[in-house]
């Protein structure tokens, strides 16, 4: 369970610890458009996820990741 001593993705990040320390559950802030694909920090491009979801979308757009996983579509 995740506390919130636990440190956040950003957190992490600042503070060079290694990203499969960071709770499964804990918020983080997801790129709609991935930086990959040439999304930027702009805050209509940014939405709160929780870090499993964050990092398991991998190359799938978020509106089919969303769907797939509220059960409105099957991967
Ligand atoms: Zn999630």
């Amino acid at each position: 369970m995740a506390g919130l001593d636990t440190p956040s993705a950003a957190e992490a990040k600042r503070l060079n610890i290694p990203k499969n320390q960071v709770p499964n559950r804990r918020v983080t802030l997801e790129h709609l458009q991935r930086r990959a694909d040439g999304g930027g920090g702009n805050r209509d491009n940014l939405a709160v996820a929780c870090k499993g979801c964050n990092s398991a979308r991998g190359r799938t757009d978020w509106l089919t990741y969303k769907s797939i996983q509220m059960g409105e579509i099957s991967p």
